[in-house]
């Protein structure tokens, strides 16, 4: 390949053949720059392929590169251009050409002190970033350092600093090249999204140097706050007095008009209108928010590099809608530029990411946002200390549902086992508590009420704050930003829903869930999981005399208590959803869920129920199960004691007609889980169908209702075809559903799944992302089934997946017609909803 410098080495001009691809998106940027006739200094391009061939060792045409000094300065920076700039590259290199005879005529034009700085600098970075000696055989200051630090090159190298300007570039750009594509630089980029053998091109750059008897200097601006995206014009520009170059006697200078001292704006307002004219142009025709970096020379401004300004994930909402507004890009850009996940940023409190953060250890992070609070280890204690006033985290082993008091009481919940679909995880996500799971580095030690966490002990009542969208825990009370729930945030979601898009509902059991769901403008409650409602308060005693109960009259007065609780449950909940679809799950979990574990509460219970101990303790292991998540639960339970499903149905028809009555019509969809034979659903079909006649004869009114299927099963999945023949709707069910197609229990896939994913075994945890290729196998054949009997039977998911933007996109081309996920992540599924659209019609894929 020729490496020549004149044939592939091309100079940015506005008509140069300057291509992304090709030269890497620094070099684009600063031709973009350059059309827009924005001072930039002379720039020369290295294409990737050139750079390549330099690291595999073709030689570099010294004389050729001697071109690149012609008129100027005589001295060049050299910075990396990779195709995306989050890939990063090597260091810039500056003032390459500086040698014995420039260094006495900067010194004559600037002043010895300056070019001493300026030579310095350049022999420390070539002494150890090109020739590779030792760091600490240059950390020369002070007087004679510049002579000092030439002689220990000379020393090492057995030659005199390179002289030739051509050749100090030839060695920078060969390392450069190297240093790209050595194993580490490799790696980094991997972990950054780039493919291993990402190209990379390289901007050789003439440097202003920022001299001249007017003000000189040089700095950087932005014109958005990188935190909160608000338009705000900072930087900072370090002058040199009296006409000197970088380096001494220079002077910082505030941007702007600032009380603490003196500002650009004021000393030169002429240089600062400039570079406003420059941001406001940047930012229309580069379509970005930019930060600029410059140099002033007599007042004259240099633009030598122009990056994408990083931001919060708050500041890239506001940034992209702004963007938007003004017209720069239209609004479908503004939604693609949003990563969906980030929006979870904006809608709880976060960890100011300038504070300083006291890290104790690390878990998943389970539910997003941050809490401070103080420790508490049991949901007792949660109670209390809320009672009082004072913010909690509950810090568990794990969570049970008895739990579920403590966790509304408290601001957050850390577990020391767990994954993303365990309890805790699942119940924090809809409560929108920040929650971190699976934290193995802490011990708790209920005895002495303390925890052992990252080798410190802490105590019950110490404060700690948890970050829930990091997985950190961190110690005290660390400084946070409040949720950004602002009018660009609804800006972006309204765009989001006219883009279309696989319909987005929310899994929401409580009124306060329904509440938030349509706050977030969810379509409806996707799933209603109605064992939560029998925890509350006088329930579960209720709940438990049902258990006990001996035979199905003394279960079905047990469950007549609880029925106008359930009733009243669902007329809330039909009420505030105001006629859009509530879809309810029948009751599924395993019934020793609801009885105590230890030995007081087993007490206590023979104390309520006016039984033996003796007694009390023999039904509870008679209910016991090995495997109790493949058990006795589900529409098993539903068909075993069938008086369960008809309170159930009874609650859901007479809400039904009461709130229809009241309000909107309502057409409850009611949801089977665990089904896995067809049987199943003709069984519970006939009771509820049978219940529905009940209620339309004692209430002498007329209601319709959906009866569907949850397929959580990998046999209800294969046998979607003939399920379907009697279900209005199937939502697949894809926390169950990994849990059986993998053989791996959701609450205890925790303790090895970060060893798993970081070897490779799996790529994500298939608890939080979908396994497209085997539980996304089961999916499509269950639809594909499913439509071939009734083409237009309703299919959803349900699982913590409808959250996710990956899988969202799959249930998305896979043609189906919503997700449900937590009322907090409805507004990520939103977004990702709509950039699947968007991309489907890019790609002129579905849709
Ligand atoms: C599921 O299994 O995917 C589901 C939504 O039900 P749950 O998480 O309540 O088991
Ligand atoms: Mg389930």
């Amino acid at each position: 390949m020729d490496t020549r410098i004149t044939s592939e080495t091309a100079l940015i001009t506005p008509s140069a053949g300057i291509l992304r691809a090709r030269h890497g998106w620094r070099a684009k940027c600063l031709q973009r720059l350059i059309r827009m006739d924005l001072p930039v200094p002379r720039s020369f391009a290295l294409p990737c392929e050139t750079v390549s061939a330099i690291a595999a060792g073709r030689p570099l045409p010294v004389e050729d590169l001697r071109k690149v000094f012609d008129g100027g300065s005589g001295l060049v920076s050299v910075r990396p251009s990779a195709v995306m700039p989050e890939w990063g590259g090597p260091g810039t290199v500056l003032n390459v050409g500086i040698n014995d005879a420039l260094h006495a005529e900067l010194s004559a034009r600037m002043g010895a002190a300056n070019a001493d700085a300026i030579y310095l600098a350049f022999v420390q970075s070539y002494a150890i970033n090109i020739a590779r000696l030792d760091p600490d055989m240059f950390h020369h200051e002070g007087d004679g350092a510049l002579s000092r630090a030439l002689a220990a090159f000379e020393a090492e190298m057995d030659e005199p600093f390179p002289q030739d300007p051509a050749r100090q570039l030839a060695e920078v750009l060969r390392s450069m090249a190297r240093a790209w594509d050595g194993p580490t630089a490799r790696l980094l980029r991997q972990a950054k999204g780039a493919p291993a053998d990402a190209p990379l091109g390289l901007v050789i750059q003439e440097m202003a140097l920022g001299l001249g008897p007017g003000l000189c200097g040089s700095g950087t601006i932005q014109f958005a706050d990188p935190v909160t995206g608000t338009p705000r014009v900072t930087g900072r520009f370090r002058g040199q007095s009296h006409g000197t170059a970088v380096g001494a006697g220079a002077e910082t200078l505030y941007l702007t008009r600032d009380e603490r001292g003196p500002s650009l704006e004021d000393v030169s307002p002429e240089t600062f209108a400039d570079l406003i004219r420059f941001g406001i142009a940047a930012r229309e025709r580069l379509r970005e928010e930019m930060l600029i970096e410059f140099v002033v020379t007599d007042g004259q401004v240099s633009v030598i590099d122009a990056t994408r300004l990083a931001r919060t994930s708050r500041a890239g909402v506001r940034i992209a809608v702004s963007l938007a507004r003004d017209g720069v890009i239209p609004p479908e850009e503004a939604l693609m530029r949003v990563e969906p996940r980030a929006l979870a940023d904006l809608l709880h409190h976060q960890v100011d990411p300038r504070a300083p953060r006291d890290l104790i250890t690390r878990g998943i992070n389970a539910s997003p946002g941050a809490a401070t609070g103080r420790i508490v280890l049991t949901a007792a204690a949660a109670q209390a200390a809320n009672a009082r006033g004072e913010p909690c985290i509950l810090v568990r082993r794990e969570t049970v549902p008895e739990d579920i008091r403590g966790m509304h009481a408290s601001v957050a919940v850390l577990t020391e086992r767990g994954g993303t679909t365990s309890h805790a995880a699942v119940i924090a996500r809809g409560l929108g508590l920040p929650c971190i799971v699976g934290a193995n580095g802490i011990r708790i030690d209920l005895r002495n009420r303390t925890l052992i966490a990252g080798g410190r002990e802490l105590r019950e009542g110490d404060e700690i704050t948890i970050d829930g969208s990091s997985g950190e825990v961190l110690a005290g009370a660390a400084a946070l930003l409040p949720p950004a729930l602002d009018d660009n945030f609804t800006q972006l979601l309204a765009w989001a829903d006219e883009a279309g898009g696989i319909g987005v509902r929310a899994n929401a059991d409580t009124p306060e869930d329904a509440l938030v769901a349509r706050r977030f403008e969810a379509q409806g409650i996707g799933l209603c999981r109605t064992e939560h409602m029998f925890f509350d308060g006088e329930r579960l005693p209720a709940m438990r005399e049902m258990i006990f109960a001996d035979s199905p009259d003394d279960r079905r007065l047990a469950l007549a208590r609880i029925l106008p609780m359930q009733r009243e449950d669902f007329t809330r909940l039909f009420e505030i959803m105001a006629g859009l679809p509530v879809t309810i799950r029948l009751f599924d979990p395993p019934l020793h869920e609801f009885l105590p574990h230890d030995r007081e509460g087993l007490r206590e219970l023979a104390e309520s129920m006016d039984m033996p101990l003796s007694d009390v303790t023999r039904r509870v292991d008679a209910l016991s199960e090995f495997n109790p998540m493949l058990g006795m639960r589900g529409v098993r339970l539903g068909i075993t004691m069938p008086e369960i499903y008809d309170m159930q149905a009874r609650a859901i028809f007479e809400a039904t007609v009461d709130a229809s009555r009241k309000g909107d019509p309502v057409v409850p969809e009611i949801m089977i889980p665990l089904v896995s034979a067809m049987r199943e659903v003709e069984l519970v079909k006939t009771r509820i169908d049978a219940v529905a006649s009940a209620v339309r004869n004692e209430r002498r009114t007329e209601f319709t209702y959906k009866l569907g299927v949850m397929v959580e099963t990998p046999r209800a999945a294969l046998r979607a075809g003939d399920i379907a023949a009697h279900s209005a709707f199937l939502s697949f069910g894809t926390n169950d559903l990994t849990q059986m197609t993998y053989g791996l229990s959701r609450d205890d896939a925790g303790r090895f799944m970060g060893t798993y994913v970081s070897q490779g075994v799996y790529s994500e945890d298939p608890f939080h992302v979908l396994d497209q290729d085997g539980v996304g196998e089961l999916l499509l054949t269950g639809a594909q089934r499913a439509r071939r009997q009734s083409p237009h039977i309703t299919i959803s998911v349900c699982g913590e997946h409808g959250g996710n933007p990956e899988s969202i996109a799959f249930c998305h081309d896979a043609g189906f017609d919503y997700v449900s996920c937590s009322p907090f992540r409805v507004p990520i599924a939103r977004l990702a909803a709509a950039q699947s659209a968007i991309r489907g019609r890019l790609t002129g894929d579905f849709d």
